[in-house]
This record gives C-alpha cells, structure tokens and sequence, in this order.
C-alpha cells in the first residue's frame, strides 16, 4: 500500500473542519490524520479523537489542554499529545511528518499557524481568508519562498481556480492566458430583499440564518453585511494576483454557481455545483486527481433558473470599505479585518446593532493611519490598535 497522506486539521471542531473530517473519513486509505485542534469545544474534539485517532490535538488555552488530557485518557487515548497555545499549533502546521494542512481556524487567530504552514512549504487548504486579508503579500511571498502549495478552499476562489487556464501557475503570474475578468458571485445573504430602514432592528440569530450555506457564526454575519465578499476581493487579489478592479461582484441568490472567470474571447467559465463545502475541500485533497465528497450531485433541472444581479452598494457598505481598504494597500486591510472582527462580536454579543458593523469598521478605518505591512509584527501591532480603535468608536454608541 503507498503511503497515506498526512493531514493537520487546524480548527478541526468548526465547520469547514468538520466537513474536512468528514471527506478524509471517506478516503481511509489516502488520508491520515496527523493533528487536530480545536478551542472551547473541547468535547467534541474528543468525539474527533475517538474516531480519527490523530497523533496530536491542540488548543488555544493550556486549562483548556489538561481537560482534554483527562477526558481523552478516560476513553483510553493517552497517547495522543496534547499541545497548546500558538506555539502547539505553529508546531503541528510545520511537523515535518506532516504534508496537507487545513486552515480553518476562523480570524485573525489563524494568522500565524497558517504562516507556519507556508514557511515549512506544505500543501496549505486555505479557508482562514482572514490570513491573507491581513498579510496578503506576506503570506504569498512565503508561499512562493518555501515552495508550498496554496490551495483556496472558500468556494468561490475554488471555482476560480479550476476556471483559470493553468491552475497554480497563476499564483505568480498574474491574470494571464486570456482572463481578462474574475466574477465572484455572491448569495447576498439573509437581507438582500430586506428593506434598507429595517436593517438597524435584526437580531443575530436573523444575520446568522444564512439562505443557502450552514457556516460558523461569524462568517454568517459576514454574508450578511456582505463583508465576507468584500474579503473575499481581497482574498481573490493576492491568490490570482489580480487588481481590485478586476474582480467583479455579482449577486446570485441560488448560490450554484460559485464564480466564474471571463477571457478575451468572449468565454466566460463557471464552476457549479450544490453548496457544500465537502466539493471545494475535496477538490483540494486529491487535485491533481478528483474524488468523492459525499456531495450530492447538482439537479440542474431542479435548479432550473439562474439569477444574476449587481449588488447595491448602499445596502452592503461593508463592500465598498473592502474595495476601498486593497486599494489603500499596507496595513489598512488589516486594519478592516480587526475592525470587523470586533464589531461582528459585538454584535452577536448584542452590544451593538447590525448596522453599526459597518460604521464601526469605517470610523476606524478613518482613525488609523496605515503603513506598510512588509512585517508580522506591523500588521499584528495594526491588528491590535484597530481592536481597540474600535472598541472605543463602539462604547461611545447607544
Ligand atoms: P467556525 O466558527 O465554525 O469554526 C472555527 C474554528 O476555529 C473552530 O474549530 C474553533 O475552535 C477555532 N478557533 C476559533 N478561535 C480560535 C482561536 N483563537 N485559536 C485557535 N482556534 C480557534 O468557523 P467556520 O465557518 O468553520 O470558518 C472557518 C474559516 O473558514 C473562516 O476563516 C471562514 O471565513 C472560512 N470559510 C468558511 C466557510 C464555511 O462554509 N463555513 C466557507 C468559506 C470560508
Ligand atoms: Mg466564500
């Protein structure tokens, strides 16, 4: 039998590490799991352990790591090692022993770990769109320098990706062989009808009840302010080295066709599919080949009607701060990325309303003078001064 695959599943308990865990599960005889980490929800990892028996398990908090050392030695698995903090999981994104890593720790949290993926030249799954949006050319520079493989895991940057004409080699070069456009579509979340005025009154659990996809809470609220888009034109600028004005939005509530990418001859290419992350994780694992997800084959006559549409910057500001934050460059897209992260948390913690999200990232945008991210240690201390930028411009509301 050849040798399996090795496999670090960073943010194993979230969604996207779920449905990763559950397209290895299906592949017993190509994949291992090497590691897996988690945060708060310590008993499902244990529940991850039992199954998939890694050789390592991580997580952020060391009280949190002697709980899952108990729990895991009274269902008999003391022999797997338990790391935490950044260190614990910068160590098993670079473990020599390891080949794919899946980013998908959810936020800034992820940075650093996925970084280390990089440098230790792995082949990185990148769903932590965060990384890039805050180190963007960092973190291709070190893709390029370690001679790792990046491959995008959000949906649409997938689709993208196995529209381009020579997928990989367009992580340096640039939009060539004849694409002359990317189209990153776009549901428009739970509020794309909703009246403007009525936006200010939605709850958290309204923001999180997503149309078409089931995804982590913050990345919810994301869709619905359509920030997740808008880092999503940023993510689509470093991975395929496109100018902002290159990438076009468009609305498409069926959520089918995951983006698309036009060429000079008139051809425009669409990747489609049902939305499901187990398509793009597994096109990641196997590419160059292509295996099973578990995903259901797409009903096209089901489907039956395609829908585009532009979207209206005034209902989504967030948008137009994202376009505005890669057009800047330097620090003030990390600067975007910090600002949202406390808004979003504010608003789930029901401190703020939906609609302050985006004043909240625009004042700080504002506020905060931006510099040249060509250190980690510029974008994090952005990182951080944006936090509590925010958090400030936050207080002073209600
Ligand atoms: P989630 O909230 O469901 O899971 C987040 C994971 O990160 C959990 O395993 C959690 O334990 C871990 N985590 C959270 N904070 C941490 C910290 N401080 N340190 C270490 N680990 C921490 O999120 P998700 O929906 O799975 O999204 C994960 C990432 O993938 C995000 O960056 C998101 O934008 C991206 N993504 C998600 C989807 C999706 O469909 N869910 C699609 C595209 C991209
Ligand atoms: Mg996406």
């Amino acid at each position: 039998m050849s040798k399996r695959v090795s496999v670090t599943v960073l943010g194993s308990t979230g969604t996207i590490g779920v449905n990763t865990l559950d397209v290895i599960a299906r592949h017993p005889d190509a994949y291992e799991v090497f590691a897996l980490t988690g945060n708060t929800n310590i008993e499902r990892l244990v529940e991850q352990c039992c199954r998939l028996r890694p050789r390592y398990a991580a997580v952020l908090e060391e009280k949190s790591a002697c709980r899952l050392r108990e729990r895991l030695s009274r269902e008999g698995l003391a022999s797997i090692e338990v790391l935490s903090g950044t260190e614990g999981l910068v160590q098993l994104a670079s473990h020599e022993d390891v080949n794919y890593v899946m980013a998908a720790i959810v936020g800034a949290a992820g940075l650093i770990p996925t970084l280390a993926a990089a440098k230790a030249g792995k082949r990185v799954l990148l769903a932590n769109k965060e990384a890039l949006v805050m180190a963007g050319q960092m973190f291709m520079d070190t893709v390029r320098t370690h001679s790792a493989t990046l491959l995008p895991i959000d949906s649409e940057h997938n689709a993208i990706w196995q529209c381009m004409p020579h997928p990989g080699q367009s992580l340096t070069a640039g939009l060539q062989g004849g694409v002359t456009r990317i189209l990153l579509t776009a549901s428009g979340g739970p509020f794309r009808n909703w009246p403007i005025d009525k936006l200010h009154d939605v709850t958290p659990d309204q923001a999180c009840a997503h149309p078409n996809w089931k995804m982590g809470r913050k990345i919810s609220v994301d869709s619905a302010t359509m920030m997740n888009k808008g880092l999503e034109v940023i993510e689509a600028c470093w991975i395929f080295n496109a100018s902002p004005d290159s990438i076009e939005v468009v609305l498409h509530p069926e959520s089918v066709v995951h983006s698309m990418v036009e060429y000079e001859d008139g051809s425009i290419l669409a990747q489609l599919g049902n939305p499901d992350m187990r398509t793009p994780i597994a096109h990641a694992l196997a590419w160059p080949s292509r295996m099973a997800s578990g995903v259901e084959p797409l009903d096209i006559f089901k489907v039956a009607q395609l829908n585009f549409e532009k979207p209206d910057f005034s209902r989504f500001p967030c948008l137009r701060l994202a376009y505005k934050a890669i057009e800047v460059g330097g620090t003030a897209t990390a600067i975007l990325n910090a600002a949202n992260e406390q808004a979003v948390a504010g608003f789930l913690d029901r401190k703020i309303r939906f609609t302050d999200i985006a004043d909240t990232v625009s004042a700080t945008l504002d506020a905060m003078d931006v510099r040249r991210a060509d250190t980690l240690e510029t974008v994090l201390e952005a990182d951080r001064c944006a936090r509590r930028v925010a958090d400030e411009y936050m207080a002073k509301l209600n």
